[in-house]
């Protein structure tokens, strides 16, 4: 039977309870435990997909093609656990469920009501998840205790948890001690107060980790464990880490909070060997090389809308011993200040949509093209770099993506087939794992090192096969396709070090043991210009 640990967040949102979630999904797995996790998120979006970035960040697609919270990202680059559709549940999938049955007639006769049809549903979303090949499922709620919109999500736990019982399902609740800089001293009311606000609502965390700027002295740690009523080796601190997120989980470990978490539940606890990973984040926080990345993107005011790729950079800057300075360059300063680019060792053009600030883009690509920079275009940076291509060199002026300009006489991008008859925004986009041939005599082929990949995607626009012919006889080759040739997913420009679009979303797949082989070659690449012109 599957074990339960509901992770809760109190005081303050941003406090990383996904990145908490994670290094302890981490180290459960590396005792031997079967992992899954769950993310509920309270707004009534029915998933982040019609979302803009600045609202929430970048949208994360599971293989299965689900449209998701950015903390499942970092679930899946931790753990190598891959998320499915049941690992992310908004109100929204949840009201409109229950809605969508009692049109069905699936209530007949009933009032239909938070209590208990809402919450039934949630703890059918927990059990999801649930399976004899799974031990533990770590469910992070969303949203700071207190909030009214997460309280369904809360009562269902209780109810959860009342039900399976203690020894099957805890809580851990992540909270914050803020550090009063003139005073000198760690405050920990605010955490009294949020473990009493759960309280209120029948929840009793069993597990209190505190995230905090300073060390927790051993009296702050006592006050803590009597007003919030947990014993105080269960009180965990999570200072602040100083070089990067994969500190955590050692941090974590130094405690035993795996370990008392597996006690909590009766459950047994393997050796963790954490060697590996200490030695990854060593080349962190000292590593041989540096150089430096321009993200050339439209949302920049908004790290998170990048996440995964920023990730996936660090993972290729471990991968090559290096560390890699990410600058977000807003494309559309870029293109009044190209000095922008001056300094930088390679570039990449992220996904994005609409037209705001592709003029930029097509800059710092024709820039890449000509002086040779290393570049790596995803999604609507592949449709980019064709665009700029078949513009520049090809000569066809006006050559656009119907996204920008539906009455260009050269849609050199156009709408994928499929999407023609679809009107209805959300989940509607090309999502998941497709499979992509690579051509033998390629770059590509020789980074990925095999014929046959498989990229998830998120897109409704593609390279426009009108075009093929034009591209096949230039220097810009397609080196990548769907099996059946019908789709054009990768790029590459001939003599240039590395100048590669693909259609899909390589950053989706990056771990940092196993660096992404696009992101790893474009590192690769930059360091090794940097040195041929030292
Ligand atoms: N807007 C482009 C499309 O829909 C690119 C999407 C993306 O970059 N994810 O095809």
């Amino acid at each position: 039977m599957t074990k339960y640990i509901f992770m809760t967040g109190g005081v303050v949102s941003s406090l990383g309870k996904g990145i908490t979630a994670a290094s302890l999904a981490l180290l459960l797995k590396r005792r031997g435990l079967r992992v899954a996790m769950q993310k509920l998120d309270p707004y009534f979006n029915v998933d982040p997909g019609t979302m803009s970035p600045y609202q929430h960040g970048e949208v994360f697609v599971t293989a299965d093609g689900t449209e998701t919270d950015l903390d499942l990202g970092h679930y899946e680059r931790f753990t190598g656990i891959r998320c499915t559709r049941n690992s992310n549940y908004t109100s929204g999938r949840i009201y409109k469920a229950v809605i969508e049955r009692e049109r069905q007639g699936g209530y007949l006769g009933a009032t239909v009501q938070v209590i208990p049809h809402i919450t039934n549903e949630i703890k059918e979303a927990f059990k999801s998840v649930a399976g004899p090949d799974i031990d533990i499922a770590i469910i992070e709620v969303g949203g700071t205790a207190g909030d009214i919109e997460s309280l369904p999500f809360l009562e269902a736990a209780r109810q959860f948890r009342h039900e399976v019982g203690q020894l099957n399902a805890i809580f851990v609740h992540l909270t914050l001690l803020p550090y009063l800089r003139a005073a000198g001293e760690l405050k920990t009311k605010p955490s009294q107060q949020s473990v009493g606000i759960l309280r209120n609502i029948g929840i009793f965390p069993d597990v209190l980790v505190c995230r905090t700027e300073v060390s927790i002295s051993e009296s702050e740690m006592q006050k803590l464990a009597l007003f919030c009523n947990v014993p105080v080796e269960l009180v965990i601190e999570e200072r602040d880490v100083s070089h990067s997120i994969y500190e955590v989980p050692l941090e974590l470990a130094k405690q035993n909070f795996d370990k008392k978490v597996l006690n909590l539940l009766h459950l047994p606890c393997g050796k963790l060997e954490m060697e590996d990973w200490r030695k990854l984040v060593d080349t962190v926080i000292s590593p041989k090389n540096n150089c430096t990345i321009a993200v050339v993107g439209k949302y920049t005011g908004c790290p998170d809308a990048y996440k995964s790729i920023v990730e996936s950079i660090h993972h290729a800057g471990i991968a090559n011993d290096c560390r890699v300075k990410v600058e977000l360059v807003e494309a559309e300063l870029l293109e009044k200040a190209p000095e922008m680019l001056d300094n930088v060792d390679c570039i990449l053009i992220p996904g994005g949509f609409g037209h705001r600030g592709i003029p930029g883009k097509l800059q710092a690509i024709k820039r890449a093209r000509e002086q040779k920079i290393p570049l790596l275009g995803i999604c609507l940076g592949l449709q980019c770099m064709v665009i700029e291509y078949a513009r520049n060199v090809l000569k066809f002026e006006d050559a656009d993506s119907v996204e920008m300009n539906p009455d260009t006489t050269h849609p050199v991008v156009h709408l994928m087939h499929d999407q023609r008859t679809i009107s209805a925004k959300g989940g509607t986009m090309r999502l998941g794992s497709y499979p992509c041939r690579l051509s033998k005599d390629s770059i590509t082929h020789q980074l990925y090192g095999k014929d046959d990949i498989l990229e998830r995607h998120r897109h409704r626009y593609e390279f426009n096969n009108l075009y093929r012919e034009d591209f096949a006889t230039s220097d810009l080759k397609i080196v990548g396709t769907s099996p059946d040739d019908l789709l054009v997913e990768m790029v590459e420009l001939q003599n240039h070090p590395f100048f590669i679009g693909c259609q899909f979303h390589p950053e989706f797949q990056s771990q940092i043991a196993e660096a992404h082989p696009l992101f790893k070659g474009l590192i690769a690449a930059a360091l090794k210009q940097k040195e041929s012109h030292a």
